[in-house]
């Protein structure tokens, strides 16, 4: 008698795509693909999963796959390589740019899609052996904002609360988030809330998305008038029954003039009604209910952070909670949703320009603390470029030498036809892929890395709550991929640092990333996960879902935090900052239109995956511009027709969606679309790279833009 087929071993890991990071259960089909599951056990997600995580399986495959390392000849071409080949001509190129311009001439740009153990490789590698603080992230274009406000407001980059306040409270504030397409395993927890509590459900968009049609109280508010809103609201709350004295007095410093700031733009619900472009009955009962409500969270994504006042916008908010007390208590807070899966991560290990690891600055004694811990020989010692300026140093021909990982910037950066202009001008370009072919690929590599794609990676990631999840493998590396920190290592090594990077695995780098969180702390910084410093390799192999901090003796982690203060500042209290005094955002001639960018529910980023999952596809198959009835009238234009919008940076042909939802003189255009998939669908190229002055995110929410019937040539 046979023996009994063994059932496939399940895995379980965490969804490759946004910052909720649900687990997924995967069991390989042994033919390269896996069947696919919500991990019931997950806490973010407790078996849901989203259009986008049930099709995952669909989306594995080595179809379009980089299997090999390639490098570009002396005769112009790529041509296949072996990995010691290419690692030697990174490591030659960098030492000669370096011994040539300075280590100021290298740069990294990285993703949100790294794991925290390739991010942390990369930033090492930069920031304390080649000596170059130019390292950020497309991370920089999805929550700087926030990263920056909370720093202000909090003394350090924390979100304060757990998905668990979803379930809990009474009230949700929704601001600049589609939240029923962007996060939809979240918006499936604030619905299952609404029914089980009556909990109220407060959007403010200028868009009126499929969230907003959702919403108790929607409030289409004019562009970047968030902060003016919430402002009108905290002197609301200053003299209402809802102001926490006594929490203010104990835990906060700045009120009395974050007030008078207030009351100078937005003195009553008339003037701020008038300034948002709102009804005033409706910025009356928005402050009626906030007041009413104990327990309240306020979620803010993209259109809070991807603004030229975006860090504003969230001070703002966070004055509100700050006012009430209501923060790090069951039910209640502000809640940042991070758009990508390892943003938080990423973070964690400094991958931002402005950032060391360990959520450590560039203040000298931080410097020097990280030097010490890393033995590092050339220890970056000021801030370097935010994404955007990266670009425009490169543009220059200041940076000279770029390692690109994991993301598609020639579509996804403002002024997008510059940044390609950028990249064909690099005396060193490596691209660290998936992929053969996207627009960034196109713009000439000097050498192409096969890295390893979701399912084949393994490490760990950091959702919106702060939850440290695993990214698990479950099949193995085809052909010569291998994971980005390895070849971080071989290229290191290389350059004379073997000594530094003696990892055998991402379980080592993951104990050394806990270590430094730990090291001369003291409770001076948020983020702690020194519990893991000594872990095993089962032990790492078996992490469960666990928010930090995780200092040691509390390996339970933390769901919240400062509902006793104990904030990150060096006098530990929370501070009111006032927002600058701005209006509403504003259409130049000759372009009479605010253009709005973001994601469309089916899709993620550059669709390099989503796109090949048919049944994705199938939601919206084409670039479109969504214009207002009285928009599209004058012009000639009805659903269905082809549109070109132009902007001062470029030009783009979409299908026009006539939407009552949409603002009166504004567009809104998803992001998803490339010259890889599309001919003219890349709306990259139009927005411009205007950016937040104090966290450099780029503001794509409202490019001055024209409209007008497609004539073909
Ligand atoms: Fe993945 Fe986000 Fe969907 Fe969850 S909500 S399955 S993390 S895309």
């Amino acid at each position: 008698m046979n023996a009994p087929l063994a059932s496939p071993p399940s895995v379980k890991t965490t969804c490759p795509y946004c910052g909720v990071g649900c687990g997924v259960k995967a069991t390989p089909d042994g033919r390269g693909g896996a069947l696919i599951e919500g991990d019931h056990d997950h806490p973010a997600n407790l078996g849901r999963l989203c259009s986008k995580g049930a099709a995952l399986g669909e989306t594995l495959g080595l179809g379009t796959r980089l299997l090999h390392p390639m490098v570009r000849g002396a005769d112009g071409a790529l041509a296949r390589a072996t990995w010691d080949e290419a690692l030697d001509r990174i490591a030659s190129d960098l030492r000669d740019i370096i011994d040539r311009h300075g280590p100021q001439a290298v740069a990294f740009y990285l993703s949100g899609q790294l794991l925290t153990e390739d991010y942390y490789a990369a930033n090492k590698l930069a920031k304390g052996f080649l000596g170059t603080a130019n390292v950020d992230t497309n991370s920089r274009l999805c929550m700087s904002s926030s990263v920056a406000g909370h720093k202000r407001g909090f003394g350090s980059d924390t979100v304060p609360g757990s998905y668990e306040d979803l379930d809990r409270a009474d009230l949700i504030i929704l601001t600049g988030s589609n939240t029923a397409w962007c996060h939809p395993v979240l918006f499936r927890r604030m619905e299952q809330a609404r029914k089980a509590r009556g909990t109220k459900l407060v959007v403010i968009d200028p868009r009126r998305t499929d969230t907003g049609a959702e919403a108790d109280l929607f409030l289409p508010l004019a562009h970047g008038t968030d902060a003016l809103l919430f402002s009108g609201l905290l002197v609301h709350l200053a003299q209402s029954p809802a102001f926490d004295a006594a929490y203010v007095e104990a835990h906060t410093t700045g009120f009395a003039e974050a007030l008078e700031a207030a009351r100078a733009v937005a003195p009553d619900a008339e003037t701020t009604a008038r300034a948002c472009g709102l009804a005033v009955k409706d910025v009356e009962r928005f402050f009626a209910l906030f007041t009413e409500t104990a327990r309240t969270v306020t979620c803010y994504s993209q259109g809070v952070n991807q603004s030229a006042v975006g860090t504003d916008k969230v001070n703002a908010i966070l004055n509100c909670h700050l006012a009430t007390g209501r923060i790090g208590r069951e039910g209640m807070g502000p809640f940042s949703l991070t758009g990508q899966p390892n943003a938080m991560g990423g973070r964690e290990v400094g991958g931002l320009a402005n950032q060391l690891a360990a959520h450590m600055g560039f203040s000298p004694a931080e410097v020097d603390r990280v030097r010490r811990f890393w033995g590092a020989p050339h220890m970056a010692e000021h801030e370097g470029h935010k994404a955007v300026d990266m670009f425009a140093a490169i543009g220059r021909g200041e940076i000279k030498a770029l390692w690109v990982m994991g993301t598609n910037p020639a579509v996804s950066l403002p002024q997008a036809d510059a940044v390609r202009t950028a990249l064909e001008g690099l005396e060193l370009f490596v691209l660290s892929e998936n992929v053969v072919a996207n627009d960034t690929a196109a713009c000439r590599p000097h050498v192409m890395l096969p890295a390893a794609a979701w399912g084949e990676k393994d490490g760990t990631v950091t959702n919106s709550e702060r939850r440290i999840s695993r990214q698990r493998p479950f099949l193995p590396r085809p052909a010569e991929v291998r994971p980005d920190w390895w070849a971080l290592k071989g290229v290191a090594e290389r350059l004379g640092f073997g000594a530094a990077f003696q990892w055998r695995g991402p379980a080592d780098i993951f104990r050394e990333h806990a270590a430094l969180s730990g090291f001369e702390n003291g409770g001076t910084r948020d983020f702690d996960i020194s519990a893991f410093g000594g872990l095993s390799e089962t032990a790492y192999e078996d992490i469960a879902p666990v928010q930090w901090p995780v200092p040691a003796g509390r390996v339970e982690g933390t769901a919240r935090l400062f509902a006793e203060g104990g904030y990150f500042t060096p006098d530990r209290r929370a501070r009111f900052v006032a927002p600058r005094p701005v209006a509403a955002a504003e259409s130049t001639p000759p372009f009479p239109f605010l253009l709005n960018t973001g994601r469309i529910r089916d899709q993620w980023h550059t669709m390099t995956r989503t796109g090949l999952a048919p049944r994705l596809g199938a939601h919206i198959p084409a670039p479109f511009v969504a214009v207002h009835p009285d928009d599209a009238a004058p012009l000639g234009l009805a659903t269905g027709m082809l549109a070109e919008v132009t902007s001062a940076h470029g030009r783009a042909v979409l299908e026009v969606v006539v939407d009552a939802g949409q603002r009166q003189g504004t567009l809104f255009a998803p992001i998803h679309w490339s010259h890889a998939n599309s001919s003219d669908g890349r709306v990259g190229a139009l927005v411009h790279a205007v950016t937040d002055p104090v966290s450099g995110q780029p503001d794509a929410k409202a490019t001055p833009a024209a409209l007008a019937p497609y004539a073909a040539p």
